[in-house]
């Protein structure tokens, strides 16, 4: 007999794929196979049409123009091309002619923002990381401080995909708009989950990716904005000049109608998609709260997405807790390095101590997410923090009142 399932509480890593996504893909396997560069017969212009109905529902969901859409493999890609593409073209250096140029990005944006960054600082950029506040917010004021008459791009993601915090991304863009500088932002976890519109947020590029909205893996899409500014790229890859020449290769025509369909899904349900969302998160952070001592809600209290709690607790063991809740799938505050677990670099960066970054859970909920499953992961959680804190010679002194930080201890 198969072990029950975990209650799926991972969302912000990937997405189960709407069946109504799948439904739309599956003629494009097998019976509408043209390739969508094929323009002498009817199978490329059948491919062609799905492709750019596809680019229609993408740019609906964010305020663009079609034109403006350029197919990725996924975020990760959509990032390198966007970072990389324009710190390439537009490099200058202080005297605005010659050099390279300086770029601003945080210290908790996500891996595929960090890297393409720190490959720019060894091509000869000087990249700025700010240091995020303990509510984990970067604001317009943050990035202003760090501008320099050689700024050229500002990459700040819309929502982070381990706290679920919201930077200031509309006002970083009017500041952005005003000194001519190009602001990229990575949106994976925002784009399809909260209203969008890249006019009037005077966002330049956005990247964001088809697994996280309940579409397939390996396709996403970049925003390019063509008008007021226009945008230009250095592309990554040569080739067939496909995508007005920023991305060769023959298009996922499959992946880009699946993506096209989960784009115009989220469009449509969003409103009522959060808003439960929200309340089954709230429930989750409230009654844990209330149940359990020593309880930390990780990053700012309100400024952040409806459907991700990342939740500390004291005087557990982060492994030993994941081992006691093997009936949800989730995340934790640790990351596995090459032999050890190492506290996640986001929740460091706010200043959450290590312990306190390991005991860490992030229960992301999407669109399957049930009230009973919420029941059940609060009762799990409540009881394995409590079976480890019952062997916690440390829990007791807490409980006794005895301040931690005054005791001497031993040394071995
Ligand atoms: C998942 C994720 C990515 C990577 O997206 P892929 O499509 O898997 O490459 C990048 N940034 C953020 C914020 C993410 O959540």
């Amino acid at each position: 007999m198969a072990a029950k399932r975990p209650i799926y509480m991972d969302n912000a890593s990937t997405t189960r794929c709407d069946p109504r996504v799948v439904e739309a893909m599956l003629p494009y396997f097998t019976e509408k196979y043209g390739n969508s560069s094929s323009r002498n017969h009817a199978f490329g212009w059948e491919a062609e049409d799905a492709v750019e109905h596809a680019r229609e529902q993408a740019a609906a969901l964010i305020g663009a123009n079609p034109k403006e859409i350029v197919w990725t493999s996924g975020a990760t890609e959509g990032n390198n091309l966007a970072i990389k593409g324009a710190a390439r073209m537009y490099a200058k250096g202080p005297d605005g002619t010659t050099g390279r140029g300086h770029v601003i990005t945080a210290a908790h944006e996500h891996k595929a923002v960090l890297d393409p960054c720190k490959r720019l600082q060894r091509e000869g950029f000087d990249v700025t990381f700010l240091d995020p506040p303990a509510d984990g917010v970067i604001t317009a004021k943050a990035v202003e401080a760090a501008m320099r008459p050689d700024t050229i791009l500002v990459s700040i993601m819309w929502a982070n995909n381990e706290i679920g915090t919201i930077n200031e991304v509309p006002e970083i863009g009017r500041l952005c708009h005003d000194r001519e500088v190009i602001l990229h932002t990575d949106a994976t976890q925002w784009v399809g989950k909260m209203p969008t519109d890249v006019e009037r947020d005077h966002v330049d590029l956005l990247s964001w990716s088809g697994h996280k909205i309940y579409g397939p893996k390996g396709v996403g899409a970049l925003y390019v904005r063509r008008r007021k500014p226009r945008v230009r790229l250095e592309a990554l890859l040569d080739g067939g000049g496909h995508e007005r020449g920023m991305r060769s290769g023959t298009l996922d025509v499959t992946g880009i109608v699946g993506f096209g369909k989960a784009c115009e899904l989220c469009k449509t349900g969003m409103d009522g998609e959060g808003a439960r969302l929200l309340a089954l998160r709230r429930r989750l952070e409230v009654e844990l709260a209330k149940r359990l001592d020593v309880v930390k809600v990780n990053g700012h209290a309100e400024r952040r997405l409806p459907h991700l709690a990342n939740i500390s607790f004291g005087f557990v063991e982060g492994e030993s807790l994941m081992m006691g809740i093997k009936n949800i799938a989730c995340s934790s505050g640790s990351a596995c390095t090459s032999a050890s677990l190492e506290p996640s670099y986001v929740l460091k960066s706010l200043g959450v101590g290590d312990d306190l970054a390991h005991s860490s859970l992030r229960l992301s909920l999407g669109r399957w997410s049930t009230d009973a499953e919420v029941t059940e992961a609060i009762d799990s959680i409540v009881k394995a923090v409590n079976h480890l804190r019952a062997m916690s010679p440390l829990y007791d002194l807490h409980r006794e009142g005895i301040d931690l930080s005054t005791i001497q201890w031993q040394a071995h």
